[in-house]
């Protein structure tokens, strides 16, 4: 059994399971060893109930010291009991379990484990996992992992799949010479993909994290160093020169561009003149007008006489682009003749825009990664634009080279990423910072608070939206219970809210002529691209949705951004979400609501209040959670590293860097007997792209 080997090979796969897996992109056997969990659950010892902090999970034995009743809520069957152990007591609620009223007998104890709330001055545990005490000590102190699945497949399930495939997997000789593995304190893949799934305890753990991942960074930097381009200059063959149009679009604007905007408007001019491909990064926070800088650039571009395109990471931004640049068309009359093309499309809509594209009659093209595809044939594509795409890189560059000649490059990205950072992975582009918000803005408004101000700041939405103003609200998941079937997720153990219920419960708290509608990324692109519409429009008052609206989106009238479950984000994806309002004349407010009461969890997210730089914001979530931190939740997946992360796991993609550097410099090709195994792995991996999907 090797990496390629079907899934449909493991004993016990069936045409059921193999569907179910594809649903997870699971197809293959390596597929499934690189499905890592996403936390892992520790059972600690029980405490005494007395010492169970609010807001943790924990264990507690205790004696049931009474049924204090059930009751149905709709169709909710509730039972409440209350234990106690001789430190202290504390009530448990279970939901739609009447089988348990019989189990629990009074007087009989049990080992529950969950998250302990308060309810007034009493202490609550909702829906807890309940043990025998043998049962208990049978786990005490291990980890499990837990993996986000889809209906139908069970965690169980999945761990006996995974057992399976570890057991007949045929590793291939390790990759790194010895030297290597010793300089770096790395173990051996084998031992690090048993000890991901199967860990005997923290420590080795974060060894078997570290390697992987290191196999991540330093493939992803060998390979983009190997590269031929790499740090090349590359001759240009449009030399593109400043027209009236740009000039005049510039006056036409309703606001002057900021100083920072000026001067990284005029940096790409330089570049996109000069007689080399233009290759740059521009980073600016949220809000700092990225967009209109790439616009100009486009404009120039057009105004030459030649094509450009812009490339956005969803549907949803692309659509809105294009219509940002119709606007610009119809308003002041620039020359811009664009054309969108998204997945999404149909056959016949795409065919007559490849048409438009390969003809030369649009002179921009707007849309998703399907832009880059084998059949879109350019006319004269002479700039590349990417909004929030990281990973737009060395192989994208190859693809669009096979198209024709170089096209310049303008990466745009609101990701705060140190330069040390920056200069590791962007490597060989020329760096740009918009380090100034355009001066118009009101600061956003922002509270950090806990489950019961929901009611409150319902009322302030509906205010909010009586003015004419418009709302956001995000949950972490888009329906019920998808991958925790006790209803509880992650290490936090606090409920997860979701899109589609969360909506219904809106629209019968707020008062009936308020609008609201939902988005998630599992919706058909059609329906999403209505309901954006709709938003944008002023049909739809308050939009529910998951992270979905994360990058790009602009709807000035919005002023509220709510988030649920906040402890479940990282603080720069939170920064992100607080970009999509502010961006107008009104004030804007965030309501950032956790649903943990730990006080580090609320601790974290008022660093939110304190700073509006997401540079500061994303260093201070570093070192509050400190590297090699690996319960909880990811940074946002703009980069789209597997399990590396770029802030957390920042000193091991120094040290990826540096050995990638030290064997370019002394084995480029990867041809001494040391370095066998890695050239096999790496050709494989190219011709695979399994490790390079993005590049
Ligand atoms: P981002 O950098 O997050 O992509 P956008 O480009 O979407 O930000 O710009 C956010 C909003 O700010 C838009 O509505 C845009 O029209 C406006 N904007 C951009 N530049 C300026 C400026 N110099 N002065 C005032 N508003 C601006
Ligand atoms: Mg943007």
């Amino acid at each position: 059994m090797d990496g390629q080997s079907p899934i449909r090979e493991l004993k016990g796969v069936g045409e059921k399971t193999q569907k179910l897996f594809a649903k997870l992109d699971i197809h293959t056997v390596g597929d499934l060893l690189t499905f890592y969990p996403k936390d892992y659950e520790t059972f600690q010892k029980p405490v005494g109930i007395a010492q169970a902090a609010l807001g943790e999970v924990c264990a507690v034995y205790g004696c049931v010291w009474g049924i204090l009743g059930e009751k149905r809520v709709r169709n909710l069957h509730v039972l409440n009991v209350k234990l106690s152990d001789g430190t202290g007591e504390i009530f448990v609620t279970f939901y739609n379990m009447p089988f348990l009223k019989k189990v629990l007998k009074k007087g009989g104890f049990y080992v529950f484990r969950g998250m302990v709330q308060s309810r007034g001055a009493n202490k609550l545990m909702e829906q807890p996992k309940l043990f025998s005490l043998d049962d208990y000590r049978k786990i005490e102190g291990q980890l499990l992992p837990r993996y986000s699945l889809t209906k139908g497949l069970t965690n169980q399930a999945l761990l006996k799949y995974m057992r399976q495939a570890l057991t007949f997997y045929g590793f291939l000789p390790e990759r790194y010479s010895g030297s290597m593995l010793e300089r770096n304190g790395l173990i051996s893949e084998r031992a690090a993909l048993e000890a991901i799934h199967f860990p005997s305890g923290r420590e080795e753990l974060l060894q078997a994290r570290k390697r992987l991942v290191f196999d991540e960074f330093f493939s992803f930097l060998f390979m983009m160093r190997k590269s031929k381009d790499y740090g090349r200059q590359i001759t240009s063959e449009y030399r593109i020169q400043e027209t009236a149009d740009t000039v005049r679009f510039l006056e036409q604007l309703p606001f002057p561009l900021t100083e920072a905007q000026k001067r990284v408007w005029q940096e790409i001019r330089g570049d996109m003149g000069s007689p080399y491909c233009m290759n740059r990064l521009v980073q600016g926070d949220v809000g700092s007008g990225k967009t209109i800088v790439a616009v100009l650039a486009l404009l120039m571009t057009a105004a030459n006489g030649y094509q450009g395109a812009l490339m956005a990471p969803t549907e949803v931004l692309a659509l809105q682009h294009f219509e940002t640049v119709q606007g610009y068309v119809k308003k002041y009359g620039c020359s811009f003749r664009p054309v969108l093309l998204t997945g999404s499309m149909s056959a016949g809509e795409k065919r007559e825009a490849y048409g438009r594209i390969a003809s030369g009659e649009a002179n921009l093209v707007i849309g998703t990664h399907a832009l880059i595809q084998e059949k879109v044939q350019y006319h004269s594509l002479a700039l590349v634009v990417t909004d929030e795409q990281h990973r737009f890189g060395v192989r994208q560059r190859e693809r669009l080279a096979q198209k024709g000649a170089q096209p310049h490059i303008l990466v745009m990205s609101a990701t705060p990423i140190p330069r040390t950072l920056a200069l590791i992975l962007y490597g060989d582009l020329q760096i740009s910072v918009i380090d100034e918000l355009p001066a118009d803005r009101l600061p956003i408004k922002n509270c950090v608070v806990n489950t019961s101000y929901r009611a409150t700041a319902y009322r302030f939405i509906a205010k909010e939206v009586e003015q004419g103003r418009q709302v956001y609200v995000i949950c972490p998941q888009v329906e019920g219970a998808e991958d925790a079937q006790d209803g509880f997720s992650g290490e936090g153990g606090a409920p997860m809210e979701n899109v589609v219920d969360y909506t219904e419960k809106l629209k019968s708290v707020l008062p009936s002529h308020i609008q609201v509608a939902y988005l998630h990324g599992k919706m058909r692109p059609g329906d999403k691209k209505r309901i954006m519409e709709e938003f944008a429009s002023h049909t739809v008052d308050v939009l529910v949705s998951t992270t979905v609206v994360e990058v790009g989106i602009n709807v000035p009238n919005a002023t509220v951004m709510m988030v649920e479950n906040a402890e479940r984000f990282g603080l720069a994806q939170l920064h992100q979400l607080r970009g999509r309002v502010g961006r107008g004349e009104h004030q804007s407010y965030c309501i950032f609501v956790s649903a943990n009461e730990k006080e580090e969890a609320m601790e974290r997210l008022k660093i939110l209040k304190k700073s509006n730089d997401g540079f500061f914001i994303a260093s201070e979530d570093l070192r509050l959670r400190g590297p090699g931190e690996l319960l909880g939740v990811r940074q946002s997946g703009e980069f789209s590293f597997q399990i590396g992360d770029i802030y957390t796991d920042a000193a091991v993609l120094q040290q990826a860097a540096r050995e990638a550097e030290r064997i370019l410099a002394e084995d480029p090709d990867l041809a001494q007997e040391e370095n066998e195994a890695l050239r096999r792995y790496m050709e494989a991996a190219a011709e695979n792209a399994v490790d390079f999907r993005s590049i």
